[in-house]
Order: C-alpha cells, then structure tokens, then sequence
C-alpha cells in the first residue's frame, strides 16, 4: 500500500502538470504518431513478473500519453466536449479504490441512495417535472454510461409497455414503430435496432430548421396506426449533435399524449444548459417526456461515463429489464421498499456511478457550473462574430456552445477539412448540413479563454489561406 501512496502522490502531480500544460497549449490537441505508432512501443504479451507501479506512470506519461488526443484541451472544438474536472477524478479513484458493485440497493445501499439522492438534485437544479424525482415516489434518475445506453433502455421500456407486455417474450411481432428524425444522433438509431424493431421511422423536418416536423409526425403515426402498426415511442432531440437545434418538444408531446406514446428526449449536450434560468427553452418542456437523458460527461465537468436518465414511471422500466434469478434474491428486494438499478439498464453489473457526479456538484456548486456554461456560451460568440466578420467564411449555425461554418464553396470547404485534419494544434469536426460540408466547432475545454479562441480561429484561418 506505501507503493500505492507514493504512486498516487506522483500521479496527482503528473496530473496537475499535465492541466498545466494544456491550459498554457504546450501540448498538441492531436498526436503526431501514424496508426500503429502505440502498438508498436508495446510488448506483444504480458509480463510474468509484475512490475513497479511507479514504472508503469513512468511508461504512462512516456507512451501513451504522447498518443492521446487531449480533449480537455482549450482548442479541442471537436465532437461535443467531454469535459472533466479535478474533482470528478478524484472521486474516480476513490471509486475505484472502494471497488464495490451496485447493482442491487442490498449489495451497497449507500451507492444506491447516494445516486438516488443526486439525481433528485440534478433533476431539481434542471426543473424538471417533479415525477422524475425518486422524491415522488414515481420516477427517477439512474446514472447510465451513455447516453447511447439511456435511449436503449427508454426504447425498450416503450416497446414493452406500448406491446401491453409482450415484448419480452414475443419482440416486436414486426408490428412496433419507433420514430426520430435523420438529425437524431446515431445512438438513436442503433438502439432502435438492438432492440428488435428495425429501422426507426424518419420523421420529415421543417425545412430549414432541421427539427421534427409535429404535424408530418402525427400524420404519419395514425398512417402506420391505420395499417396496422403500433407506434411505440418517439425520441426528440433537445440539441442535436450537427447543428444542436432543438425538436419543438412540446407540440411532438401533444402528439404521443394523444395517442399515448412513449416520448424519450435526448437531451445530451443542450441539457444541462437549463441549469441557467436563462437558458430553459420552451421547446424542451421535458414535461411531455416519458424519459429524459442528460450527459453529465459533456458539459457538467464530470469525467465520462456519466448520462443521466430520467423517467416518470419507474415501472416501465423494471417491467422490461427486470430480472431477478434465484442468487440474486435478496430481503430487500422481496420488501419493495428499495431501488435496484440493476433493474433500470442493461448489465447487471454497475460501479458506485454517483460518487463523481456528488464530488462535482459539491465542489463546484450549481452556481459555478452555470458560469461554466455561460463561460462556454460568450466564447462561442466570440468565435461566431469572428466567422461572420470573415470573408470567405459563412456561419451555418450557432446554438450554445456550437458553431458550424463553411467556406465560400463546398469545395474550400473540404480543403479546408483536409488542411485542418493535418493540423496538430487545433480539432474541429466535419458533418453535413443540408447536403453541404461543413466544420463543426464546439466550445467546452476548461481551459479555453478568449486568447484560445482567437488562436484557434487564426489557425483555422491559415488552413483556409490558398496555398502559395
Ligand atoms: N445524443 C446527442 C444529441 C449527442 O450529441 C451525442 C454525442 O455527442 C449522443 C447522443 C451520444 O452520446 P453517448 O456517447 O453518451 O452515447
């Protein structure tokens, strides 16, 4: 245990270090290694003797760190951030360090409570509906690792209720229909697919505002209704990933309440901006969903894994997942007086989730999380100005803490997305929006400030410069 001291002491220091130095950019945000390049510095088998922990920080910092791309880094804009914190990771050791598995209230009650108690407050600190608190008695929040996960098992959990039962033993009979629009993130999608209903049906946008077109989805409910289909849920987006536009929530719940349909809301990146007054749109009306995601990992300063999901009913979810063989039964459970999360998504297995979501929320109190996000939203701006300001460039779209641009013609464009792919001190991400390239640039790093910024647009702005 003294080596695990010492050791620990010297990764706190390297860690520490290594913020540093991201803060003040003296690292690339990309690796300069080919594919292959870790893999070869790495021995092809496992040694037979072990080795000094402080050996193996040693190899850490000298290997792999090298390699990473570093997405805390203040000119990391690309994908959404996922961003972290010091306190997030120390509870991350203390997790590991306790070691104990949650799965059932009776196999760690304190875990349990403790992620029962924090998603209350998230769930409060965020208004949402009452319902989705375990305060009510009706709902709750479960830490999931995605927010992949959390439409998996609000999908689930809808085509059981919506198939009165019969999805565990009979799948979807071919009959179960699950709705989204091509701007849903892939997660959506995929999950439709693992859980047997085929490909979800694609519901038409509004032109020009890539969000779900309300009547088009209720015209095509009672279209696949009156063929004989059963429309099971609807996933709207609150912030979707290429242009974080936000699904008018509201009218697409008037829709499912009618017909009574599961409504998920993927609210992964734009959610946690309702922490800010503000900031709560009316779209989001989280009070017309079934369930609710949240991805602490990306804007919260929680280290990934952590999505927050939320649901009304809580026995929708522990009628489609529940399992309770004989090793698993337990005085507690029998009693029906406690939460098994085990029941609430897909492994059995689960860590002690909540720890690092508590320690952020402490440390850093909801109030300073709500200057994070407005931190990330004036930088944001600054960079939007920029791209307006700049000839040759056009701004696409500009929601919170995303900005997306394209140059003059789609073909500078792509060139611009090749120069940029080349340039370690800068990531930004391509995608397409109505049929054209385009960059993608979202603010998040703790690190980043109004120099970073400019830095990061001059960088931007070389790579569009015509070769000389
Ligand atoms: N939903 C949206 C809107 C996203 O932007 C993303 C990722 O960026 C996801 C879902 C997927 O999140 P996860 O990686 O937690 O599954």
């Amino acid at each position: 245990e003294r080596a695990f001291q010492t050791a620990a002491a010297d990764a706190a220091g390297r860690l520490a270090e290594h913020w540093r130095a991201l803060a003040s950019c003296e690292l690339p945000v990309v690796p300069p290694g080919p594919p292959g390049t870790t893999l070869k510095a790495l021995p092809e088998t496992a040694p037979e003797q072990g080795e000094d922990l402080a050996d193996i920080l040693e190899d850490t910092w000298h290997t792999i760190v090298p390699q990473l791309v570093h997405w805390q880094h203040p000119n990391f804009l690309g994908y959404y951030p996922t961003n972290n914190s010091p306190a997030s990771t120390l509870a991350e050791l203390v997790t590991a360090g306790l070691g104990v598995q949650g799965m059932m209230w009776s196999t760690s009650p304190a875990a349990t409570e403790l992620e029962m108690r924090v998603c209350d407050w998230l769930a409060r600190a965020l208004d949402l509906p009452p319902r989705f608190t375990h305060a009510s008695g009706q709902g709750g929040g479960v830490i999931q690792d995605s927010a992949s996960s959390a439409a998996l098992v609000a999908v689930v959990a809808a085509l059981h209720r919506a198939s009165r039962g019969r999805w565990r033993e009979h799948g979807t009979e071919g009959r179960l229909r699950v709705y989204c629009t091509d701007q849903a993130n892939s997660c959506v999608p995929k999950a439709v697919r693992i859980a047997g209903a085929g490909e979800p049906v694609l519901v038409p946008t509004v032109p020009g505002t890539h969000t779900m077109d309300p009547a088009a989805l209720a015209d095509r409910v009672d279209a696949d209704r009156a063929a004989g289909l059963v429309p099971a849920a609807v996933v709207a987006t609150v912030g979707t990933t290429v242009t974080c536009a936000t699904d008018p929530v509201p009218r697409i719940g008037a829709v499912c309440r009618e017909r009574g349909i599961w409504l998920h809301v993927d609210a992964a990146y734009a959610g946690s901006a309702a922490l800010c007054p503000e900031l709560r749109e009316d779209d989001a009306g989280p009070e017309f969903a079934d369930s609710y995601a949240v991805n602490a990992h990306k804007w919260l300063r929680t280290g990934t894994p952590c999505d927050i999901l939320w649901v009304a009913d809580r026995g929708d979810l522990a009628d489609a997942l529940g399992a309770t063989p004989s090793y698993l039964r337990n005085d507690a459970t029998d009693s029906g007086k406690v939460v098994d999360f085990k029941d609430w998504q897909v492994p059995l297995g689960r860590p002690m989730r909540a720890l690092k979501l508590w320690y952020v929320l402490r440390a850093h109190g909801l109030e300073e999380l709500r200057e994070v996000i407005r931190h990330d939203i004036r930088l944001a701006a600054l960079l939007a100005s920029l791209v307006e300001r700049e000839p040759g460039f056009h701004l696409v779209a500009h929601r919170l803490g995303l900005v997306v641009l394209r140059a003059e013609t789609d073909d500078r464009t792509r060139e611009l997305t090749q120069r940029l792919a080349g340039e370690p001190d800068v990531l930004c991400t391509p995608a397409i929006v109505d049929g054209r390239p385009v960059l993608r640039a979202a603010l998040g790093s703790p690190y980043a400030d109004e120099t970073t910024v400019r830095r990061a647009w001059d960088t931007v702005r070389a790579c569009a410069a015509p070769a000389s």
